[in-house]
This record gives structure tokens, sequence and C-alpha cells, in this order.
């Protein structure tokens, strides 16, 4: 027997239509690529999105096609995303921190033949336009053009809506089938070519609900959100939706993501929550630091993308007086998969402990299975210390990549292989180890390099720092520690060991230290290993 209740397609044009109606109090705050502070609401943003949804289906494009945006978090943006996904296409991020040759491959890969881009990016735009093979018309995203050479003129985004004639006939969003592809991301290829993620109107509207509404995020109508992580990265967290979704105002930082920028729209938007790496948080701690600053309504932090140190948490629980999420997630999973949030009875335990746990990365949502395995798929035990691969699986999750790249990862019950090593506790929390591809073996056994990362940056002096493995004779690999000091401050390499001696087991001790002056990162924020490994390959330990 079936039951009796209404089908109702979970679409994303529903989330906009919803916050317009009900949420038109929330504010949408934008730094705009030119640098001023715009300000709109939901029903605005949705009456334009309807405007280029209609000029876009105008100039050909139809349900399943792809629309590339190359674009800083704005107004527009947002308003891009609701337009393409509302109409049934697929909204197609291109990252513009990747090389050019490497963003002409994913925009290639996805086959969009609408390009919306920010002026400031005019120069990428020249220089990948002779290798797009399927781009036919370019968008400035502006209401204006910045100079650049192309063989045909592109449009304006303001002239493209306008040429609607501010028409009070709302635009139809077509009834679709909510498994419908939605939106197109790519892995940034941390660990090897790019991967496409095709998402699903049903994908972001359960990650909406699941992660958004998690007692994590747990966004209200009260949280006015500064998303720093930008919405060509993993989904840009999905907080596009889960903002709507909960009638939240959004703050979009548009290009300024330095510590003097964010800390301005912080205090100036009275900013509740806030999402990015752990790159921006340092930036932002410094600046505070620097100028003896205090944090006046940010209530809540969200970091994730790579681990979260337990000093920077410290720092922003202790000093500031502001609550960290620790989040763990990944582009295949929509991207939010894991939070680090205190439960009783963890809550009763002395403030150290808590901090330990909180660096872990955290439990699962409902809606996301997770289990580690042996190389050979046999589950190992959630004791907090058996380490494995993570493997998960769910709505939210994909279930192959676009055109049928790295097929390898997924099994035939559906598992995906995050290529993340970790351990699960009695309590449920999760903890990464490593990515597979940057654990260290010593002797058969694995040594984490993140957790070794993360005690060295507790060090007053050190601003980052990265562990890889360099190759040895008796065992294998043994770790190399490469360290950033804080400007003006002094340590060597003994000191450097001391501070870890009693913090780690003494054969995850790193066999030697080095001081650089700068760690390369991924176009995502994250260190980039591949290009330390390869600055590092001639190192040998001195006997
Ligand atoms: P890529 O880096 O390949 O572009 P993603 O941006 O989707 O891919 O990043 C996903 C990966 O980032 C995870 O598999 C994990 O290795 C890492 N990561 C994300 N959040 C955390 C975290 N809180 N702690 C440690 N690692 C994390």
């Amino acid at each position: 027997m079936r039951g009796l209740m209404q089908d109702w397609p979970m679409l994303v044009h529903r989330l906009i239509d919803h916050a317009a109606l009900y949420h038109q109090g929330a504010d949408i705050v934008s730094r705009t690529v030119e640098g001023s502070i715009h300000r709109t609401g939901y029903a605005q943003i949705r009456r334009r999105a309807m405007g280029l949804a209609r000029a876009l289906a105008k100039r050909g494009v139809r349900p399943g096609d792809r629309v590339a945006t190359l674009a800083w978090n704005t107004h527009r943006h947002l308003e891009s995303w609701y337009a393409i996904a509302g109409m049934g296409a697929v909204y197609h991020t291109l990252n513009p921190r990747l090389f050019p040759d490497q963003i002409a491959w994913i925009a290639n890969h996805g086959g969009a033949r609408i390009l919306l881009y920010d002026n400031c990016f005019a120069p990428i735009v020249e220089a990948i336009a002779p290798k797009l093979k399927h781009v036919e018309i370019f968008v400035a995203m502006s209401d204006e053009i910045a100079p650049l050479k192309l063989k045909k003129k592109p449009l304006t985004y303001e002239a493209l809506i306008a040429g609607q004639g501010r028409a009070k006939r709302d635009f139809a969003w077509p009834e679709l089938d909510e498994n419908s592809a939605c939106g197109l991301c790519y892995t940034s290829g941390t660990t090897g070519d790019p991967k496409g993620v095709l998402y699903s109107q049903r994908s972001n509207i359960l990650t909406a609900l699941l992660a958004g509404q998690s007692p994590g995020l747990n966004m209200s109508p009260m949280d006015r959100v500064l998303p720093v992580v930008p919405m060509f990265h993993a989904n840009g967290w999905a907080i596009p939706f889960i903002a709507a979704m909960a009638g939240a105002s959004l703050v979009l930082p548009g290009p300024r993501l330095d510590g003097a920028s964010i800390y301005e729209l912080l205090e100036q938007e009275r900013v509740t929550l806030t999402t990015a790496v752990p790159t921006v948080w340092l930036n932002l701690l410094q600046y505070l630091d620097d100028n003896n600053l205090k944090l006046s309504h940010l209530r809540r932090v969200c970091i994730g993308g790579a681990a979260a140190p337990a000093a920077m948490i410290e720092r922003f629980e202790g000093q500031y007086g502001v609550e960290v999420i620790h989040a763990w997630g990944m582009t295949e999973m929509s991207p939010i998969g894991t939070m680090s949030i205190i439960k009783p009875p963890l809550d009763k335990l002395p403030r150290a402990r808590q901090l330990e746990i909180k660096s872990k990365q955290g439990y699962p949502h409902f809606g996301i299975e997770m289990k580690i395995t042996d190389d050979k798929g046999r589950e190992r035990p959630r004791d907090g210390k058996a380490v494995g691969r993570l493997k998960v699986r769910g709505p939210n999750i994909a279930r192959a990549y676009f055109r049928g790249a790295g097929r390898h990862a997924f099994d035939s019950q559906g598992w995906f292989d995050t290529g993340d090593v970790a351990s699960l506790d009695a309590d449920g929390f999760m903890q990464i180890a490593d990515r597979s591809k940057d654990v260290i073996k010593s002797g058969g056994e694995w040594i984490s390099t993140i957790q070794i990362e993360n005690l060295a940056v507790g060090h007053a002096a050190v601003a980052e720092a990265a562990v890889i493995g360099i190759a040895h004779p008796k065992w294998d690999e043994r770790p190399l520690l490469v360290v950033v000091l804080r400007p003006g401050s002094v340590l060597d390499a003994d000191a450097m060991l001391t501070h870890l001696r009693d913090r780690i087991a003494k054969w995850w001790l790193p066999d030697a230290v080095v001081f650089v002056d700068e760690i390369p990162h991924t176009a995502t924020g994250k260190i980039l290993k591949t290009e330390l490994r390869r600055r590092f390959a001639d190192f040998r330990f001195p006997r």
C-alpha cells in the first residue's frame, strides 16, 4: 500500500520562492567586485533570477545545459545559481585560482555554451577564450564590460536582465524530476586530475535540510552569515541554499578575503556565523592580534576544508568567545560530512579534553553512513585507535563522477572511498589522520602528518607547518617537518622537537625540521603536499 501524501519534487527554485515570500526582512549584502557595498533581499534576488532565466532561455539554454560561472560571492552570483538551477540547467562553477589551462580544461569538460564572469576576471577570460571549445556567449556580471580582447563582444548581465522589460510576469520555473542535474563542481585536483561532481536538485535540497539544520550550523532567521568560502569551491558549502531555506541574512564578501576586509564586514554587518578554510582564519587572527581588536557580534565560526588546529580553536573560543564548528567534507559530499560539536556526556569533561575532541572532525548529520576499512575492504573497529580508509554513503554523496572519471572510488554497495585515512571512536567522532596519499608509512605503521602539523602550530613561534614523508633506507619513510615562523619569532629545530616530544609517540617525532619562508598552497587554500614533496625530493636526513 502506498502512502497518501503529496508528491512534491525537491527543486532548488522552491528555496528562493520560499525565502522571497517569507523572509523578506533578511538582508543580502555584497561587497561588489568594484568595491562598493550592495544591499538587496530574497524577493529581489528571485525577481532578477527569473529575468536572467528568461534571458538565458531566449539564448537557447535548455534543461540539462551547463552554464559556467567564474565569479566571487556576490548577489549576482547568487542570482545566477537560482536562475540556472531554477530553469533546470546546471551551474558549473570555475575556480579562478587555478591556472588558466586548468580552468579551460574544466570548462571544456563541463561543456557550457555560456560563461558568466566577474569583470575582475577579464584577463583570465581573455587567456582561456582561444582554448574554450563550447563557449559561444560571454556575459560580464556587471552593467559594463572591462576592456578585453575577444572575438565576440561580451554581453552585460544587467542589460540581459533589463532586456526582459522588468516584467512583472513571473518566469514559470519548470516542473522537473527532482533527480535532474543542477550543479557541477570539480574537485581541485589535490590528488590527481580534477573530477566533476554533478549535484541534483534533490541532493541540494537534502543538503540544506540535513546539514543546514543539523546541530552544527543550525541556521535561523536570526543569523547573519558570511560565507568566506567561495561559491566556486565545493558547492559553496551549500550556504546559498541553507541560508535561503533558513531565512538567514547573507553577507557576501566579493573578492576581498584578507583579514582587514573580513573583519570590517564581520563588525559592520553584525555577522553571527561565518565559514572558511583555516588559512583565512590564520589571517584574521593575525589581524586581530596586530590591531588589538575584538569580535563584537560573531557567535560561531565554521572551520573546514583542512584540519583546524587545537590552537586555532582555543584562540577563537578562549580569547574571543566565538564557538568553533570544526567541519569536514568534500566536493563529492555536497560538501558537508561531519561537524565537531560537543554533546553530552562529553560536555562534563575538562576543557582541555573537550578541545582535543573538537579537534577531531566530528560526527555526521543524519543521512551520512560512515565506516573505515583496511586495504582489503574489511571493516575496522570504531575504537578511536584503529585507522583505515574512510568510506561514506548517502543521498548527498556522489555515486559517480561526471563523464565516468575515477570509477575505482565507488564500490558495488554504494560506498564512496573518500581518499582520507581516519579513525572513528565510540562517541561517533571521526578523526582524519591523513589523505591516503600523504600518510607516512614508517616500519609498516602509519604516521598522521596532520596531527604533527597541528601540534607544531600550537607553538607560539610557528605560523604554519607541514609534514611530508622522506624515503628512508630502514623505515621506508620518515617524517620531515617544514615550518614557517611568525614574523619576528625565533626558534631552532631542537626547540621545535622539544615542543613535540611530550605530545606524540616517540617514533612519530620528525627526523628533521627545516625552516622556510612559505609553504605552497592549492587553489583552495590547502597545503600543496605534492609540490612540497617535489621541493624536498633530494632531501636526505643527516646521519
Ligand atoms: P580537493 O582538495 O581535492 O579539491 P575538496 O575541496 O573536496 O577536494 O576537499 C576534500 C578534502 O579536504 C577531504 O577529503 C579532506 O582530505 C580535506 N578536509 C576537508 N575538511 C577537513 C578537516 N576539517 N580536517 C582535515 N581535512 C579536511
